[in-house]
């Protein structure tokens, strides 16, 4: 898979290519970057890539030729231009965009080119978004001064995902927001199999050693080596922090008749 990234401010990403997963996927052939600067699709001594807003008001927007000249010289056309199903997809990030989320990343993980394109001041001229871009992208509820940094999050959350890019395959199905579904991943206790299975739900904490830090104690229950019982309580956690933090995603959770028992407790329990 292949991300191209449009800014004005290439020198951004040098330090985030370097580390962990994002710099493994690269040396392993699996991803590969191409960072490319606005100004040098300018003709002007000045390298100029914003300009005024019609209609007046606060700020500068991102011109379009020089963005039109990039996606051009990277051999992406204008959509009407575009033969379908080609594999590149054109984002504009931006706090207009819909949100980003672990399910859009993973549409974005099975294509074979991803163009991301970060806005600056008030923006980008909106006739690029018109005349290249498949979609708008959020990645939350505020503004950022750039697309740099939600263009690194897409990469990241996405890249993650493509076969081969985590040391274990299962990892990117059985953590928050998984799909692995709780049908699927049931034994016959009614507790996921999967020692990770999200199901929809956000993960379980996470301990390790020492069993006692700062006078508190790692659950016994972790410890003990009865791994039904670990993945009962794992699951139970699940449960309790996305009913805590993201009751929303409950709707959409693939819950066996044993979680909604669980949660109908918690829900008595915090009634109490
Ligand atoms: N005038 C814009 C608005 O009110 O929506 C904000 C522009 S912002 C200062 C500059 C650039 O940062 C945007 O063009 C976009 O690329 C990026 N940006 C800001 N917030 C973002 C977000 N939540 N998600 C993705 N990109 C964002």
């Amino acid at each position: 898979m292949r991300f191209e990234i449009v800014t004005i401010f290439p020198g951004f990403f040098a330090g985030f290519f370097e580390h962990g997963i994002v710099r493994r996927a690269q040396t392993e052939g699996l991803v590969t970057v191409g960072v490319h600067d606005l100004r040098t699709f300018t003709h002007d001594r000045h390298r100029t890539v914003d300009d005024r807003p019609f209609g007046g008001g606060e700020g500068m927007v991102l011109k379009p030729e020089p963005i039109a000249e990039a996606l051009e010289a990277m051999e992406v056309r204008a959509k009407g231009a575009r033969a379908s199903g080609n594999g590149t997809r054109v984002i504009l990030l931006s706090a207009q965009g819909r949100p980003f989320t672990q399910a859009v990343a993973r549409e974005l993980a099975t294509l074979e080119r991803v163009v991301l394109l970060c806005g600056r001041y008030e923006g980008v001229d909106e006739r690029i978004n018109q005349l290249y871009c498949d979609m708008e992208l959020s990645i939350g509820d505020y503004v950022l001064s750039g697309g740099e940094l939600a263009a690194a999050v897409v990469l990241d959350a996405t890249m993650r995902l493509i076969p081969g890019v985590l040391g274990n395959e299962a990892s990117g199905e059985f953590e928050s927001f998984g799909v692995a579904d709780a049908a699927i991943t049931s034994g016959q206790e009614g507790v996921p199999r999967s020692q990770h299975g999200a199901g929809g739900l956000l993960d379980y904490p996470h301990y390790t050693r020492p069993a006692e830090f700062a006078g508190v104690r790692a659950p016994e229950v972790l410890m003990n080596g009865d791994h039904l019982q670990i993945r009962r309580w794992r699951r139970e956690q699940q449960l309790r922090k996305t009913l805590e933090n993201r009751p929303d995603l409950l709707e959409g959770a693939a819950l066996s008749e044993e979680d909604r028992r669980v949660l109908k407790s918690i829900r008595e329990e915090s009634a109490s």
